[in-house]
């Protein structure tokens, strides 16, 4: 049976590290970070997603500003809205939830929020610090996955990693964290031939695929750790609903190294990381060095 990756205690391990440092921070420095999230429109999921945001920053002694904005807001409204927080000095990350309705550009969202308060990591001078391998505010669901496996290697360079996806959120940030550890990086997508074959051999695997249960046990090798991004709805044999990854655990759990289970794997992480990156980005906008605090050498 794998080492199962339990990516539940270890963000509860983080959220506490950052539950120190905004201690520190409020009655050394006098500074009390605060993320503002927006949502338009009223999407169940992304709602849910908004209230545990919230909820889990206030949980660390961070402050939250929440807004909720009608869905046939004007782009233009929602642009001023970002520059209203760009310019509020008791902010220091800002998150516009995704998707987004049609009439706005999403890209010119993105792109209007300072990069320095830009704790999802998607502002283009973000994405371009990070393929150059420099420090920049990194997108949550990668950082996650990256800490993960830091925790189980002491050391990434050399390793065969494969990720599969190449999206902008998840694939691509996450193949150029990994090459800044000095791994072997090979990136497949739908249009890749022979992934069974290409995955046989990596070291590493981090599915972001987006569909149930993909990768099989016939994919994997026996010292292989499996990241599972993945968050798929399905209907089981007995018609309730049920969370499964992008990966068919239960058949792969047996034939590898280590695994993340979903739920309780990198899904846990991706909240932990919006903390992480929203202290940071406080720390940095204040000429704080992070590094410098008791106890906190980093994230
Ligand atoms: P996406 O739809 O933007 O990208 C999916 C990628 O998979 C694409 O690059 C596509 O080329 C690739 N792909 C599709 N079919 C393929 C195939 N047959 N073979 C190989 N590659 C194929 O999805 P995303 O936003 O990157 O999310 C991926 C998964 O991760 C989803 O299940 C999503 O729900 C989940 N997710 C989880 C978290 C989290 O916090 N745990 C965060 C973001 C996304």
């Amino acid at each position: 049976m794998a080492n199962i990756i339990d990516g539940k205690d270890y963000s509860e391990k983080l959220r506490n590290k950052i539950k120190k440092v905004v201690n520190i921070l409020k009655n050394e420095f006098k500074i009390v970070p605060g993320l503002a999230v927006i949502l338009v429109g009223d999407d169940p999921a992304s709602k849910i997603y908004v209230k545990n945001k919230g909820k889990q920053t206030t949980d660390v002694g961070m402050k939250s500003y929440e807004y909720r904005l009608k869905k046939d807001i004007s782009e233009k409204e929602l642009l001023d809205k970002i520059i209203e927080l760009n310019d509020d000095p008791n902010v220091h990350g800002i998150l516009c939830q995704l998707p987004l309705p049609d009439q706005i550009n999403s890209d010119k969202v993105i792109n209007t929020i300072k990069p320095e308060k830009d704790v999802d990591g998607f502002h283009i001078s973000n994405v371009g610090l990070i393929s150059t391998g420099q420090d920049a505010l990194v997108p949550c669901t990668p950082l996650g996955c990256i800490m993960l496996l830091k925790d189980i290697y002491d050391n990434l360079s050399g390793k065969n990693a494969v990720v599969i996806g190449r999206s902008n959120i998840v694939g691509k940030p996450m193949a150029n964290l990994l090459l800044k550890e000095n791994c072997t990086v090979t990136i497949t997508h739908s249009k890749t031939k022979n992934i069974e074959k290409i995955c046989k051999n990596a070291d590493i695997i981090v599915a972001a695929v987006g569909i149930p249960e993909f990768v099989k046990k016939e994919w994997v090798n026996d010292k292989a750790t499996i990241i599972d991004v993945g968050i798929n709805r399905i209907k089981s044999e007995e018609g309730k609903y049920k969370i499964v990854g992008d990966v068919d655990f239960l058949e792969i759990k047996d034939h590898v190294q280590s695994i993340t289970p979903v739920p309780g794997g990198v899904g846990p992480m991706t909240i932990a990381c919006l903390l992480s990156n929203t202290v940071s980005a406080c720390c940095k906008i204040n000429n704080i060095d992070i590094k410098k605090l008791p106890d906190v050498k980093s994230f």
